[in-house]
Parts: C-alpha cells; sequence; structure tokens
C-alpha cells in the first residue's frame, strides 16, 4: 500500500518503502565507516530518511563488485541485455506515479513535471537503448585485397558515474542504459542530496534480473566517493555532469589511468526571439526554457534576448505569465514551480539577485523568496526577470535558478555576437518565421544544441551535450554508444599475397 492511499491529501503522501544503503554487489550495506547523510526534503526542511554515506573504501568494494559481473555480462547475448532494459522500462512506467512522487518529495520537482517529463523521458530512454542493444553494430573497411579488416565495438569495462541534483531520475538513465546496452558494468554515484530515485531504480534492476554487480551505487560526497571514482585505476571511463569547475578536477584525477572522459558540465542557453516571431509561442516556450525545473538545468535558457521591436510587447506577456506561475508543494498536482533542491542553493540564487541589484540590473519581477508563510521553511525563489547588459555577471556566470537574464538587440550580428558571448556552448534556442535566419544562425551558434521555435527538446535518439566549457561527448542515440565502447580494428589475412619485407 502507497502512502496516498492512507489519506486523500497528496501532499500527505508518503513513500511505503524506501531503500537507504548502498547498493553494492546486489546486497544493501552500510558505507564501511558506518557514516550517514540526512537527505532533507526541500519544500519544508524535514529529514525524509538517513542514508548510509559511500566512502572511498566502499567505492573500491563497488568497483571490484563491477569487475567481477563484467565478463558474464559483456559476454551476454546483446538482445538479452537489451530484454533487461525494455523490462525494466516497462517496471518504471508501471511506477509513474509512486517515482514521481518521490522524486518531488525529495528534489522539488513538481509532480506535475514528473507525470509528462522526468519519468516517461527516463522509461523511454531505458526502451531505446534497451533495442539499441542489438542493433548497435560494428563495421567493415575496404582495405587491400586479401584483407578482411573488420571493426568490433567493445564496452570498455567498468565505468563510472556521476549525476548531480538537478533531474536525478532522468540523468542516471541517461548514463546508465547505453552503458549497460553495450555490455558495462557501474558505479553510480547519485548526489548525496538526492539518491532516492536512483536507489529505487536500482531495486527496480533487481527486481527484472539485471545481475549482481553489473549496477552498484554509490552516493557520497564528491570530495570522497566522488573523487575516487574519478582517480580509481580500475574504472575505465567516467561520464560526469556537473559544474564545469569540478570538470576539471575529474579530468585532473583521471589522468592516473587515462580515463574516457565524457563531460556535461555548465550552460548559459540563449534564447532569441526576432522581430518576427509568433510572439504567444515564443513566451510559452522562453517560460518553459527558464522555469521549468525552477530553472536548475544546464540547458536552460537563462540569457533571454529579444529584438527592440518587439521587446515592450513580449515583456508584457512574459512577466504576466510568469507572476502568474503557481508555487506551492511539489507533491499538490496543482503546483508550477517548487522550491530549489538545496538550502544552500537557494542562498546561491538569493545572492545572485544581490549581484544584479550591484550591477545595476533592473529587477522586473521576483528577486526574493515568496511572502507565503506555508513556503517559509522551504527552498523557494520567486521567478526572477531581470534586465542586464550582455558582460554583466548574471549574463555571464551559471545562476542554475529561476532567474533569467533579459537583453535586448538591434539586428542579426549584434544577436549573434551576444549569443555567442559567453564561455559556455550548451543549448540554444531562436523564434523566427525566417527559415533562412533559422538555419543561419544554428550553423553560427556556439552550442552543441540548438531548438528553433522551441526549446529544450531531447530525445533518447537525439545527441546531447555541448561545446567550449559546457565540456565534451554525447549522452543518448548512437554518439552514447560510441562512447560506451571502444572501437577495435580486427585484420585478418584471407588471401593476401604480401611479398617479404625482408627479401633474402
Ligand atoms: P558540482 O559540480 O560540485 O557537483 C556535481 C557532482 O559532482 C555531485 O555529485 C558532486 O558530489 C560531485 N563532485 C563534487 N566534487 C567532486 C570531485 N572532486 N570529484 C568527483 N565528483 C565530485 O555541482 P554543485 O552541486 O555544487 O552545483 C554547483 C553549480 O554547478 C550549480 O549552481 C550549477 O551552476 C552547476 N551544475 C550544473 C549541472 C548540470 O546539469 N550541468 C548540474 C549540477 C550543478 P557532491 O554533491 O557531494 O558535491
Amino acid at each position: 500500500m502507497d502512502g496516498m492511499s492512507a489519506s486523500n491529501d497528496p501532499t500527505a503522501w508518503k513513500p511505503a518503502s524506501l531503500r537507504s544503503k548502498l547498493f553494492i554487489d546486489g546486497q544493501w550495506v552500510d558505507g564501511a565507516d558506518g557514516g550517514t547523510i540526512d537527505v532533507i526534503n526541500p519544500h519544508d526542511g524535514s529529514v525524509i530518511a538517513a542514508i548510509a554515506e559511500a566512502t572511498a573504501a566502499d567505492v573500491d568494494r563497488a568497483v571490484e563488485a563491477a569487475r567481477k559481473a563484467f565478463p558474464a555480462w559483456s559476454a551476454m547475448a546483446a538482445m538479452d541485455r537489451g530484454r533487461l532494459l525494455l523490462k525494466l522500462a516497462d517496471r518504471i512506467e508501471e511506477e509513474q506515479a509512486e517515482l514521481g512522487r518521490l522524486e518531488a518529495l525529495n528534489t522539488g520537482h513538481p509532480f506535475r513535471d514528473t507525470q509528462i517529463l522526468d519519468v516517461p523521458r527516463t522509461a523511454v530512454t531505458y526502451r531505446y537503448f534497451g533495442g539499441m542493444a542489438d542493433k548497435f553494430e560494428g563495421s567493415v573497411i575496404p582495405v587491400e585485397a586479401g584483407f578482411l579488416n573488420y571493426l568490433a565495438r567493445e564496452p570498455v569495462g567498468v565505468v563510472g558515474q556521476i549525476v548531480p541534483w538537478n533531474f536525478p531520475l532522468m540523468f542516471t538513465s541517461w548514463k546508465m542504459a547505453p552503458a549497460l546496452a553495450a555490455g558495462n558494468c557501474i558505479v553510480i554515484k547519485p548526489s548525496e542530496i538526492t539518491p532516492l530515485s536512483t536507489l529505487r531504480i536500482a531495486e527496480m534492476m533487481q527486481e527484472v534480473g539485471i545481475p549482481d554487480g553489473v549496477v552498484n551505487v554509490v552516493p557520497g560526497y564528491g570530495h570522497t566517493a566522488g573523487a575516487r571514482i574519478a582517480e580509481h585505476p580500475e574504472i575505465a571511463k567516467v561520464a560526469f555532469t556537473g559544474s564545469t569547475a569540478t570538470g576539471r578536477t575529474v579530468v585532473k584525477a583521471s589522468a592516473g589511468n587515462l580515463k574516457k572522459l565524457q563531460l556535461e558540465l555548465g550552460g548559459k542557453g540563449a534564447n532569441i526571439v526576432f522581430g518576427d516571431a509568433l510572439i504567444p509561442a515564443a513566451v510559452g516556450g522562453s517560460a518553459f526554457a527558464i522555469w521549468h525545473n525552477q530553472g536548475q538545468a544546464c540547458i536552460a535558457g537563462s540569457r533571454l534576448m529579444l529584438h527592440e521591436s518587439i521587446a515592450d510587447a513580449f515583456m508584457e506577456k512574459f512577466v504576466g505569465l510568469t507572476e502568474s506561475i503557481r508555487l506551492g508543494n511539489p507533491l499538490d498536482p496543482a503546483t508550477e514551480m517548487g522550491p530549489l533542491t538545496s538550502k544552500v542553493h537557494r542562498q546561491r540564487v538569493l545572492d545572485y539577485c544581490a549581484v544584479a541589484r550591484e550591477e545595476g540590473g533592473e529587477i522586473v519581477t521576483g528577486g526574493t523568496a515568496p511572502d507565503d508563510p506555508a513556503l517559509a521553511a522551504g527552498c523557494y525563489v520567486r521567478p526572477t526577470v531581470v534586465r542586464a547588459k550582455p558582460g554583466d555577471r548574471v549574463c555571464q556566470e551559471e545562476v542554475f535558478g529561476p532567474f533569467v537574464s533579459v537583453m535586448t538587440f538591434r539586428d542579426d550580428a549584434e544577436a549573434l555576437e551576444i549569443a555567442n558571448g559567453t564561455d559556455y556552448g550548451l543549448g540554444s534556442g531562436l523564434w523566427t518565421a525566417d527559415l533562412k535566419r533559422a538555419h543561419k544562425f544554428a550553423g553560427a551558434l556556439h552550442a552543441g544544441m540548438v531548438w528553433i521555435n522551441s526549446y529544450k527538446r531531447v530525445n533518447p535518439g537525439s545527441p546531447f551535450g555541448g561545446v567550449g566549457r559546457s565540456g565534451y561527448g554525447r549522452e543518448m542515440g548512437f554518439e552514447a554508444m560510441r562512447e560506451y565502447t571502444h572501437p577495435k580494428s580486427v585484420w585478418v589475412n584471407v588471401d593476401a599475397q604480401i611479398p617479404p619485407y625482408y627479401p633474402r
């Protein structure tokens, strides 16, 4: 029986059971040091659970389990590995409401969003890569006569995955699904702030029959468990999502055994609205681009750039929509914006509101915590719209919250200069009726992803990742399968006449 049946109040929901230990070699175990970490409900500051804290020694245990599981898992017929992932996708869909509530409780994502985005996207990612497992083919290369040269794709071995707190369900699926489909074994560290859905997914993996040791979950702190994953000599590859600063630390730590790396780092997405854009669609899309998940998204459209001819009309509608967004308990299905995921992060975002004021920015709306006493104990920040200048810190640094910096531009050349004027290069969007301009900008934008008359679309088939300080490597699609495999070139002399190199 789940917590909802006991009471009809959706905000009173409590998980029927919660996994709070480390998951190593198919067992739920305490950390080697016996430490625990409180997992906090960002809505009211209450403790949801005390989870076991993974340390470096636990990462070592997990790597050992993964190493042991690797020969059988990588040798399993790809179709059978895929079948397990397909089963997992079905299980996730069966538990859509429960998983959504768990994610809402722990992260602050509105339950509403988890039902249309997080959980369905998680399920389709496992399904896509389940289907991919036996379709990711090698190739035959036309080399000189008499030789057969073929390219096989081999799993890299034990992979380490470090996942942040902003989209735990989805981000763990983006990392685990391709890695498993390709035949790797995993040591994954969810953020200690939001580990609950990852632990639940590990439990489901066991339920559908993924063998012990194939996936090991070690929630712990970044400077201990995370750092050990980054440096571990037996981990062949690390996939990391997080800040650019920590990404750099991971690169340095990985040098010991020259790990393969995949880095999905920050962003400062330009969302450009041209004078000929369809305004209602651009207003709605731009609101989703920044307000979804309280702006805690690497691809958030956090720089809103408006052509001067439509800026006033656009802002009137955009600010009106922003001020109408319903903040509240994420478990309430009517809530459209929840709290930020942690107190520390909430303070970081409020500090940026102060920076905006110091820089002479105009806070058009927001800039503070909400007045509502029912939200006073939570990590809430009102959605904040600031008029700022391209060089301002709030237009250059990742705020990672419900905070959008608005700028205007005169023409296409200025729009491109502003859009490309940060160190980041992850996602960008543009709104225009002019097809020529749309394609020109798609080519010229410094970004790994561009959305035209839309924003923040993702699909397991479409590569996700950035350029510049937004990192390298790609999640999703065939690109992700390449990331989780090594190409092996095999030469077979079938009938080659090779003249002797040292004729005697
Ligand atoms: P971090 O980059 O510090 O954390 C991301 C993950 O890396 C966490 O699991 C963290 O663990 C882990 N980590 C921390 N230190 C190390 C280390 N030395 N070696 C290996 N892993 C480590 O991000 P924050 O959570 O501090 O957020 C700060 C800012 O980063 C945000 O405001 C935002 O700008 C950006 N960010 C971007 C994300 C994205 O999706 N691209 C996601 C998250 C953050 P732990 O939680 O214990 O520190």
